[in-house]
């Protein structure tokens, strides 16, 4: 039987991976070993069936036994314990949430309902190496793959409306706690029907910008407010957030030609589901309804959603996709710009499609192959 090893498991991303496995009866065709950086001996998840006390995530000697490690530790993590394994000699399947490997040349990034090609042309290869995408590159490919496939895009400018959680959990809590005090703040006069609504704002601005607001993770209120920088800078004047549009969409889809792909990238008060308002240059002028039977037919996830009003405030937002596997496309018209150039808009929960889902499908393609 397959031995794999899960690290990261109860982490965020992990954490999501693991109820999408329970969900999908995942447990059932190889035999699992859970690991972890921390807390090594304590109790392994509930899986429905009994799992060995939690092994040492840092143990190589053990972890060079198995065929398959899937880990949502983190980059620090891959780039301690990756080269140790194969330093070994270890010649088993890495599939990894974490992006310290997924620009290296051994590695593919994997979203296999756009790039499962790529992925069966790497395991004829003999490539080992299988990483999950950024989460806003992910979503916008499972949104507007059918645009790719269809070779429309000359050119592609994604602006970004990313949730907390793409921070990790102590910013979506700090979201939370912001939200909470500028409430409290207020809420004698949200209270009272004939309160002024210029105090009301007095006071939220006030609390937000006080020494006791809850800034620790994010430095700044996002409550109330956004914040227009998400990662480090780079020397182009992008964010590494922005840089990751061009180079891992173009690395997913194995482009000949790299197609230019750039943006900003926005943090909002969302938790969980990423937004982006996405324009497109097309190679050619096609009509909107060829263009929406391509997006709709791309996968079986992604949802097109009626440019009306009453759809797209009830079906395209974070609030109705948070929690589903749904990747809505709405807003699809052309643009004042001319009939090559394109506009839609996409929401997509980012710790599924962004991170854990194509890291548990990549986990059963491999067991297949193994298989
Ligand atoms: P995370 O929630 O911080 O979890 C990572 C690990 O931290 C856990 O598996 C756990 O490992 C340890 N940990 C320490 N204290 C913990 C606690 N109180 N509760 C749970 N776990 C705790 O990280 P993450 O957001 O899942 O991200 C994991 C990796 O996926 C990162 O490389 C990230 O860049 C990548 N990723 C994240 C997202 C996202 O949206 N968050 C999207 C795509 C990719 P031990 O058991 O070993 O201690």
């Amino acid at each position: 039987m397959l031995k794999v090893a899960f690290i990261g498991w109860r982490g965020m991303v992990g954490s999501v991976l693991m109820d999408r496995m329970r969900a999908e009866g995942g447990f059932n065709d190889f035999e699992p070993l859970f690991a972890s950086t921390s807390q090594a001996g304590q109790a392994g998840p509930d899986i429905g069936k009994p799992v060995p006390p939690l092994a040492d995530a840092h143990d190589t000697a053990l972890l060079a036994d198995m065929d398959i490690i899937v880990t949502c530790q983190g980059g620090d993590y891959t780039k301690k314990v990756y080269p140790e394994l194969r330093g070994r000699g270890w010649k088993g399947f890495w599939i990894d949430a974490s992006s310290a490997l997924r620009m290296e040349d051994d590695s593919i990034i994997v979203l296999d309902p756009v790039n499962r090609d790529v992925i069966e042309k790497a395991l004829a290869g003999g490539v080992k190496n299988f990483i999950g995408g950024n989460c806003t590159v992910s979503l916008m490919l499972m949104a507007a793959g059918g645009l790719f496939e269809n070779n429309l895009v000359e050119w592609m400018s994604s602006m970004t409306y990313q949730a907390a959680s793409g921070s990790g959990a102590k910013n979506m809590r700090e979201l939370v706690a912001q939200m909470k005090s500028i409430s409290s703040s207020a809420a004698a006069l949200i209270d009272d029907p004939g309160s002024a609504i210029l105090e009301i704002d007095r006071r939220v601005i006030d609390t937000m910008r006080g020494s006791d607001f809850p800034v620790e993770h994010f430095g700044v209120p996002l409550a109330g407010s956004l914040i227009p920088w998400i990662d480090s800078p780079m020397e182009s004047g992008q964010t590494r957030e922005e840089w990751k549009g061009f180079a891992e969409t173009n690395k997913i889809l194995q482009t000949r030609s790299p197609i230019p792909i750039d943006g900003i990238c926005v943090r909002i008060g969302a938790m969980r589901s990423h937004s982006q308002a996405i324009a497109v240059k097309l190679t050619k002028d096609v009509p909107v309804d060829e263009i929406t039977d391509m997006i709709a037919s791309a996968n079986e996830w992604v949802q097109v959603v009626p440019n009306t009003k009453e759809e797209t405030i009830a079906g395209l937002t974070p609030a109705a996709v948070s929690g589903t596997l749904a990747v809505p496309v709405g807003r699809i018209r052309k643009m004042n710009m001319g009939p090559e150039y394109l506009s839609l808009f996409t929401v997509g929960d980012q710790l599924l499609w962004g991170a854990a889902e194509p890291i548990r499908r990549m986990f059963n393609i491999a067991v297949q192959h193994l298989g």
